[in-house]
């Protein structure tokens, strides 16, 4: 299959140029060429299948006809080691838990198959060169990428993250690891890290040293596995009669999660609306209102994870409905939630039904709870486990908020970092040393 800039001005690129380069040369996100529908059967068997053979029947249609069928197979089934269960709330709304993987997080579904999937094309070049991939964090996305690629052989990680600026939480996820995981602790923010990445991808003298590659959440290898477990929701929920006129509300920030969903509903998953919620950040929710979208810096919210003033799969969305508000308003709509919204759902849903949403699935759980009819079903997509966010969530809910024997864990390990300033220069001679 060959895959397309939104730009429109790269030429095509085959799925191993995709996963490799990330970003087409126009600047613009890959698309696939296709959307293949899922044949009848798999639905109506589909409540009969494991997550695994769900996530391996929507993977084929996707990437069979570039990835060797067993290859494949194996892909899916080391990247899904873990489950993501459907549990009721209250009424007719459920959690689809996401926070089972490794780093309690969904974004290890995609890190894991994207690592797993750039580890096969580059056994498949024959070489022994090792691959470097750069990532720069402020917080989550590094320890996802870090976890999925932890022990793959043949690719080492690099994450960029700034000095201070992360919870001890998140520092250790990526931090702790060894082996093929080095954490750069830069004298800096945020930006300078994602800046030090970008200088090394352009300069030419390091570029012929070493193969360097990014893990970046635009990727088609880490946004497209994300399809998998809107299908396995569904499973569950037509197992226990609940799968007609579904509604789901996915929590956005990059809004790479709720495109995977809508890619899922072309591919034939019986999903009647999507919900986008959002934080305060809500140029998406305002573009729907309006037909305008207006990109602008992000604000802080206790909701961190979807601060994004600019949501870089706004162009996939687009693409994705022809370009028209009016199609893209008929299958999605909005949410958005200020800081005190967010905690009053938590501290409500906490008291009146005992499930503890994080920041984040609280502001889907609320807008189902305002916008689902009392014909429809809806599952809200719980995107972090809530002891991520501990202290804010204790302090809204004044009780504390157990850590899972996973994440405790990774505090127990020794964290080991290379400090580095914020100038390109001292990063260049520490990878051309290497
Ligand atoms: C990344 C993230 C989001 C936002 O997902 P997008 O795909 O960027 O819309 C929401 N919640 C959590 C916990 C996240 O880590």
């Amino acid at each position: 299959m060959q895959y397309y800039s939104t730009n429109q001005k790269a030429p095509f690129a085959t799925l191993e140029k995709a996963v490799v380069k990330g970003l087409a040369e126009d600047k613009g996100l890959y698309m696939p060429e296709r959307i293949n529908v899922l044949p009848k059967e798999f639905f109506d068997n589909i409540q009969d299948m494991t997550f695994q053979d769900i996530a391996y029947n929507v993977a084929a249609a996707f990437f069979a006809e570039d990835v060797d069928e067993d290859a494949l197979q194996h892909i899916v089934y080391e990247t899904l080691n873990f489950d993501c269960p459907v549990v009721n709330v209250n009424d007719n709304i459920y959690s689809l838990e996401l926070f089972h993987g490794p780093t309690l997080a969904f974004k290890d579904v995609g890190a894991r198959f994207m690592a797993r999937l750039l580890q096969y094309f580059i056994r498949m070049e024959n070489t022994t060169e090792e691959v470097n991939v750069l990532v720069a964090t402020s917080g989550d996305t590094g320890s996802a990428v870090a976890n999925g690629f932890l022990g793959v052989e043949g690719i080492h990680v690099y994450v960029l993250y700034p000095k201070g600026k992360v919870s001890p939480i998140q520092e250790c996820q990526f931090t702790t690891l060894g082996q093929n995981i080095t954490a750069i602790e830069v004298d800096g923010v945020f930006d300078d890290c994602q800046a030090l990445v970008k200088q090394a991808f352009m300069d030419a003298e390091l570029n012929a040293k070493m193969k360097l590659t990014s893990a970046n959440s635009i990727n088609v290898a880490r946004f497209l596995p994300q399809a998998f477990y809107y299908f396995n929701a569904y499973a569950q929920l037509k197992r226990i009669g609940k799968a007609d006129n579904l509604v789901v509300c996915t929590p956005s920030g990059n809004f790479g999660n709720i495109c995977a969903g809508l890619f899922a509903k072309k591919m034939g998953l019986p999903v009647k609306r999507f919900i986008a919620a959002n934080n305060a950040n809500d140029v998406f929710y305002e573009f729907l209102q309006t037909g305008e979208y207006n990109p602008r810096p992000s604000i802080q919210t206790i909701a961190n994870a979807m601060d994004v003033g600019d949501p870089s799969n706004f162009a996939r969305i687009f693409d994705l409905y022809g370009k028209s508000h009016e199609a893209i308003c008929s299958d999605i709509s909005g949410a958005t939630y200020t800081d005190a919204q967010i905690a009053d759902t938590i501290k409500e849903v906490y008291r009146n039904t005992n499930y503890l949403c994080d920041p984040h699935g609280a502001c889907g759980y609320r807008a189902l709870k305002e916008g689902l009819n009392a014909d429809e079903v809806g599952v809200f997509l719980e995107t972090a486990h809530p002891a991520k966010f501990k202290d804010t969530v204790e302090g809204i809910i004044g009780s504390e908020v157990a850590i899972p024997d996973k994440l405790a864990a990774f505090m127990q390990g020794e964290k080991k970092s290379v400090p580095l300033s914020k100038d390109f220069a001292d990063f260049k001679t520490y990878l051309m040393n290497l």
